[in-house]
């Protein structure tokens, strides 16, 4: 037990000071501030669904006006959203968007936590979101939170009773917080957790509402508030020099990726939140009415908070190392409290009081930013004390090391002493990674086995080094993270964390390599250098019927972090035929197999993410009619790039260009997904697309969401939308109308298409349509009833109306080769007497 919780408290020690720029090192103010901290035994858990869900100004008057300790736990790393600063898609927007919550915890003073939950993507409805996450695993992630981190107080982001009116993750949030509440202290459930915490029972919990809850202001208004408490989160903070919610717009400002860069804002303003279970409110309007949260709340605590209640009414912010005495009191009764789980807590906070009111300097910076393992790296120590204390260096001990290294070296005042040790990386040393993405993941969860590192935000580093110090007598030790330190003369001082990597690492530019016939193709392959003198070969694992030459490359890098590149020529077969290809880059006996991604931007410390490099090669066996396709981007995918990939020509047709004229050079135009939904544009221009259908041509939409469509005639005859979908992508297909040309021209359609296919069939399929079009395809997910809805044809005029809600854009990317060959003659509708398209 005691182990875990030193891994907790650890990582927490760490996150707070590991930025990119220098540690934090605190003055006068936030030393202040950490002691009234200190004095409060307290805690709130804000529970919501994503990054940049969180309501900053409720978490930041939580932990900076209440002084609570203040968690927020977003069951998501927000995978699912859109990055506008860069390139990074899923689980390496995952990996942004968690060090970006860091970064606002490190404004608004809150702590961050995780479940396994993966963001699929939006979700209409709890139930479905429930559904894709494994429930139970969510709930047992939720009820390891609560257990772990021991909230008096709950407070959910979104109302559990408006399941369908948001965001399917959202009210899941709230729908699991409250199930939660109710069983994290009953021992029968996640029974397995209680090996390594304890049952709790939080005392309250509450929905954060607001006015728009309710419509409008003047709606809010005129509501019995009885139930609910609030608070002034305008209010001042003097040791600041800033107001709370200037204090929250810092940290939500923190969410560059969601683009929520913004202003500030000040003044009083009222947040509400309303009580939905647990012990009954009085009329204090305390959310911890109830609850001790001063020292006497735990045994052997009054002693403890005689002497710091004492140092905070008297501080010294002229002289804050004259309490030293006193603080070190303090500790050396704290180690004889017996709640381990205030104990550890507190111990932690006044070891950093301590260390700032003594003018601490402690660091050990690496030589370099990285090492692979196996390898030495040298580290500098720097120890400084800054205040007249007694203080000696006992040893210190890193943790490659067994034993410590003994110093018994006196730090005088303001005399810096410099170490430097040369250190071997273990050769089993783990790899600085999300831990998160070592598993192999589902759709709707992350693979993490350990439950120990369920919640974390990130892997705990594995280089890190104990000062063991004897302070004014007493023993003291504190840990900081090998961090690399270097300058650049246009940034100044810079701080990265420690990053142990591999010896080499290997980039294929792109994840998936269609071949529309048989034609080699050359692909480049990057190796890049994790130590010096690489001294290697290269191979690539194919598939069977696959071949790719030459054998074997040799790699020679002289210096770590360059880079060299090889050409492999790949001949695909003859049939249809799909697999992967790898590089194996063989070093010292040893396969490398992993991409090395680097995620650098300023607002948040520098990552390095380990991804399986590998690519997907796919040999279409596809038959095609007709050239020219006219595109309309909707929401945006990829569709455009893939057909051009199988040799379509593709134009993309703006809105307001589309007219008849235009529209008459196109074999099959094409509108992106949602187009319907947000294009303003097509409220007047469907009538030309129409009227391209009926003088001969051929169209094909693909899924639009039900509500909010921007025209009344989507489709030449009645249809209806619906959120009907089949999340399983390997639902089982059924081929209405075996025959059909649209199942058969120029390609033949057979259930052997609907293999391979990724993250779902489709969505928001038609419920309902009139007698002219033809529904091709029946399938459902399982317990659900048979929908026939994703692909319609009907014939208008002389010419096709094809409606779809199968995720083609989806499969695309994804290298799926029945999405192609099904494609390819949705395109090729009504051309049945052109010739083939020559590849
Ligand atoms: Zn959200």
């Amino acid at each position: 037990m005691f182990r875990i919780r030193h891994c907790l408290l650890l990582f927490i020690s760490i996150t707070t000071f590991l930025q990119a720029q220098q540690p934090k090192k605190l003055n006068s103010s936030e030393i202040y501030e950490s002691i009234q901290k200190l004095n409060v035994l307290g805690s709130v858990l804000y529970i919501a669904a994503h990054p940049d869900d969180e309501n900053t100004r409720l978490i930041s008057y939580m932990s900076n006006h209440l002084k609570a300790r203040t968690a927020y736990l977003s069951l998501t790393r927000g995978d699912g959203g859109q990055n506008l600063i860069g390139p990074e898609i899923r689980e390496l927007l995952g990996v942004i968007r968690t060090q970006e919550l860091l970064a606002a915890r490190r404004i608004d003073g809150g702590e961050q936590r995780f479940t396994r939950a993966n963001d699929f993507g939006y979700s209409k409805h709890p139930d479905e979101t429930l559904d894709i996450w494994n429930k139970d695993e969510v709930l047992s992630d939720v009820v390891w939170a609560i257990r772990e981190f021991k909230p008096d107080v709950i407070i959910n982001r979104f109302d559990h009773r408006r399941g369908g009116q948001t965001h399917g993750h959202h009210t899941s949030s709230a729908l699991l917080s409250l199930e939660a509440f109710d069983i994290a202290n009953d021992t029968s459930k996640y029974s397995a957790q209680l090996e390594h915490t304890e049952p709790w029972q939080p005392t309250r919990l509450f929905y954060n509402t607001s006015w728009w809850r309710y419509g409008s202001q003047e709606e809010f208004n005129k509501i019995d508030k009885s139930n609910m408490l609030n608070f002034d989160i305008g209010v001042y903070y003097p040791t600041k020099g800033m107001s709370n919610n200037e204090v929250a717009s810092l940290a939500s400002s923190q969410h560059l990726c969601q683009g929520f860069g913004r202003l500030s804002t000040r003044g009083t303003q009222q947040e509400y939140i309303e009580f939905l279970k647990g012990e009954p409110l009085d009329d204090s309007n305390d959310v911890f009415a109830g609850v001790d949260t001063s020292w006497n709340r735990i045994e052997g605590g009054s002693v403890v908070g005689n002497v710091l209640n004492e140092v905070e009414a008297n501080f010294n912010f002229v002289n804050p190392a004259s309490h030293l005495p006193q603080l070190l009191d303090a500790y050396r009764a704290l180690q004889n409290v017996k709640n381990e789980h205030w104990k550890a807590i507190k111990t932690q906070e006044l070891k950093q009081i301590i260390e700032a009111c003594a003018g601490l300097y402690l660091e050990v910076s690496a030589d370099a930013p990285s090492a692979s393992p196996n390898s030495t790296v040298g580290l500098n120590m720097e120890v400084l004390n800054r205040s007249d204390a007694n203080i000696t260096l006992v040893s210190y001990n890193l943790s490659t090391l067994k034993n410590a290294i003994s110093k018994n070296i006196p730090v005088p005042e303001n005399q810096r002493l410099n170490f430097s040790e040369g250190v071997l990386i273990p050769k089993d040393a783990n790899y600085t990674t999300p831990y998160w993405l070592n598993g192999k993941n589902t759709l709707g969860m992350y693979n993490v086995k350990d439950q120990q590192l369920i919640g974390l935000p990130e892997t705990p580093r594995a280089l890190f080094i104990d000062f063991n110090l004897n302070i004014e007598g007493t023993p003291l030790t504190i840990t900081k993270p090998v961090v690399y330190r270097y300058s650049k003369p246009d940034k100044g001082e810079l701080y990265r964390p420690f990053e142990v990597i591999p010896a080499v690492s290997s980039r294929i530019t792109d994840k998936v390599f269609i071949f529309e016939n048989d034609k080699q193709k050359d692909i480049e392959v990057t190796i890049k250098a994790g130590k010096d003198n690489i001294d290697g070969f290269v191979q690539m694992a194919y598939p069977e019927n696959w071949n790719i030459y030459p054998q074997k490359q040799r790699i020679q890098i002289a210096k770590k972090g360059d880079v060299q590149n090889v050409i492999f020529t790949v001949i695909p077969p003859n049939q249809q035929s799909e697999g992967i290809i790898k590089p194996m880059v063989n070093v010292d006996g040893e396969f490398y197999t992993n991409e090395l991604v680097e995620i650098d931007y300023a607002h948040i410390p520098y990552q390095t993410v380990l991804m399986p490099n590998e690519s997907k090669v796919v040999r279409l066996d596809i038959n095609k009619r007709g050239e020219n396709i006219g595109y309309i981007v909707g929401a945006g995918d990829v569709v455009p790039e893939s057909l051009r990939q199988i040799g379509y020509n593709v134009s993309i047709i703006q809105p307001e260009q589309i007219s008849a004229d235009n529209l008459r050079n196109f074999d099959a135009i094409v509108m992106g997904i949602r187009a319907y939904n947000i294009l303003d544009e097509l409220k007047f221009k469907q009538k030309f697309l129409l009227d391209y259908v009926k003088d001969g041509g051929n169209m094909i939409v693909q899924y639009n969401t039900s509500r909010g469509i921007k025209t009344n005639k989507i489709a030449p005859y009645d249809i209806k939308l619906s959120r009907d979908r089949v999340t399983d992508e390997n639902a089982d297909v059924r081929i209405l109308k075996p025959d059909h040309t649209l199942l058969n021209y120029p390609n033949k359609i057979t259930a052997q298409d609907f293999e391979g296919w990724v993250q779902e069939r489709g969505l928001y399929f038609p419920s309902e349509w009139s007698e002219e079009f033809t529904p091709l395809l029946a399938m459902n997910d399982k317990g659900e009833n048979s929908k026939e809805g994703s692909l319609l044809v009907a014939k208008y005029g002389d010419g096709y109306y094809i409606y779809t809600g199968l995720s083609f854009f989806r499969e695309f990317p994804a290298g799926v080769s029945g999405a192609y060959r099904l494609f390819a003659n949705l395109l090729s509708a009504g051309k049945e007497d052109l010739k083939p398209l020559k590849n």
